[in-house]
Parts: structure tokens; sequence; C-alpha cells
């Protein structure tokens, strides 16, 4: 398999961790460039493991002119970028009638618009090089649309329409466009949850456990891999059944 040029936002995160390691393993020569926010202790130690293929780059996902910054600095030093995976996000739960505005714009800015300015910034790139991997990190959120989550389910909802839109815009250049909705998957993002709130939820699934970061990453990998290339807007759900 040729080597690709592959980045993947949210890089320190639990999910982003495992996603660089599936793509570091795919092929030798594969070369990561990781987006660091406020945390980068995870993609440094990932950095000094492989210094050679793993490249941070400073982004805030929701800022359209940090984007534009990094995807130039990517083309110029690799002169290419074959695969997007926009993972970066953060929920932040409430109900409704006594969500903050802030909890509301942020939760939306993170996690939808975040991807709509991530798509716009690599497209020109990847209609030159006329193929590219998108591959959005939505939630199962947003097909069950859960109790205190108006805020995330909204924006992951509008991740999975956005990328069924643009599938359809980019399917003749050759550029893929697919969307995970992963369930409970053992990472940060869960850690406010108590022992009884896990037990909860695990009861609620079919398989009686949490997913791992891996089992994430593995199906992203796939649906960025040349033999997916029939593969676009397509929405897999990866929960242990619960859907
Ligand atoms: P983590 O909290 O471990 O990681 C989230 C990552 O997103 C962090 O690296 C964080 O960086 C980054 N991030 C947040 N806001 C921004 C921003 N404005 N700009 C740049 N980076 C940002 O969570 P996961 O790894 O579990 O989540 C990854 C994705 O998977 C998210 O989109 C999440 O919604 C989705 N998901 C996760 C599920 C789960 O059960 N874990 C279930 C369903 C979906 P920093 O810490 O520096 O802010």
């Amino acid at each position: 398999m040729t080597p690709r040029i592959i980045l993947v936002t949210g890089g320190n995160g639990g999910l982003g961790q495992a996603i660089a390691r599936n793509f570091l393993n795919e092929n030798a020569e594969n070369v990561l460039w990781l987006s660091v926010r406020a945390r980068r202790d995870r993609a440094e130690a990932l950095k000094a493991e492989f210094p050679d293929r793993i490249h941070l780059v400073e982004l805030d996902v929701t800022q359209p002119e940090e984007w534009k910054i990094a995807v130039k600095k990517i083309e110029a030093e690799a002169g290419r970028l074959d695969v997007l995976v926009n993972n970066a996000g953060r929920h932040d739960d409430a109900l409704l009638a006594t969500m903050s505005a802030e909890a509301w714009q942020t939760v939306i800015s993170t996690n939808l618009d975040a991807v709509f300015h991530g798509c716009q910034a690599v497209l020109p790139l990847m209609i030159s090089q006329r193929g590219g991997r998108i591959v959005n990190i939505a939630s199962l959120s947003a097909l069950l649309a859960p109790h205190g989550q108006a805020n995330y389910a909204a924006a992951k909802a509008g991740v999975v329409a956005l990328t069924q839109s643009l599938a359809k815009e980019v399917a003749r250049i050759r550029i893929t466009v697919n969307a995970v909705c992963p369930g409970y998957i053992e990472t940060e993002a869960l850690q406010h949850m108590s022992e009884e709130e896990r037990k909860a939820a695990c009861a609620k699934i079919p398989m009686r456990r949490f997913g791992k970061p891996e089992e994430i990453a593995a199906a992203v990998r796939f649906l960025a891999c040349p033999e997916a290339s029939y593969i676009t807007g397509s929405i897999v759900k990866i929960d242990g059944g619960i859907f």
C-alpha cells in the first residue's frame, strides 16, 4: 500500500491516539499529523516513539484561520494530504431548559462547525490531488438523541448530515466522506460517569461492555483505506449493539 499523509484532530485524546496508532501500524511509511490544543502530553509521547512519522500541529478546530495555517504547513512539508479524520470534540451535557447559551454554542462549534471548517480547509488540496479520504467522528447520540444532550446530539446529527451531503458533492473526484458513530468508548470523555451510571449504561448494551478506542480506530482506518474506495456517505455505528 502506498504510504499516506494523515491528519487526525484531537490527537491527544483517547480516540485520537488509538486512530494514530492504527495508521502507524498500517504502513511503516505512513506519516501522521496530530492536532493539539490545550493538552499535548500523549501526543508528544507518541512523537517521541515515532520521531520521523509524527508531527504535531497547533489547531483549535473551531478557528477557520488556524485550519488554513495547519493545512498550508502540511502541504508545504508533505506536499499532499491523503486522509483527514475530524475527531476532536467535546460534550457539555445539561437539560435544555437550563442549558447555558455558552454550553450550546461551544458544543455546536467544537463538534459541528469544526467539521465544516476542516473539510473546507482540506478540500482544495484533495481536489487538486483528485482524491482523498475524510472520516468524521460523530456519535451514537446523533441517532439516539439522548436526554440531556440536546447540544451534542444536534451537533453530531449535523455531522452525519454534512457527511452525507458532502459525500455526494465530491464523489466524482474520488474523495470519500464517511462518518462513524461510536457508542460508549473507554476514554477520558467518559470519566465524568459514576460507577452506578456506568453499570446502568452497560446494562443497556447488548454486549454488556464499553468499547475500546482500538475498536473505533480499526473502522476509521478501514474507511480511509484505498480498498474502501466505493464506500462514501456511510454512517457506521459501533456501539456493541445498542441501536
Ligand atoms: P477525549 O476527551 O479523550 O478527546 C477529545 C479531543 O478533542 C482532545 O484531544 C481535545 O483536546 C480535543 N478538542 C476538544 N476541543 C477542541 C478544539 N476546540 N480544538 C482542537 N481540539 C479540541 O475524547 P474522545 O477521544 O473520546 O473523543 C474523540 C471524539 O469521539 C469526539 O468527537 C467525541 O465526541 C467522539 N465520541 C466519543 C465517545 C466516547 O464514548 N468516548 C462516544 C461517541 C463519540 P484538548 O484536551 O487539548 O482540548
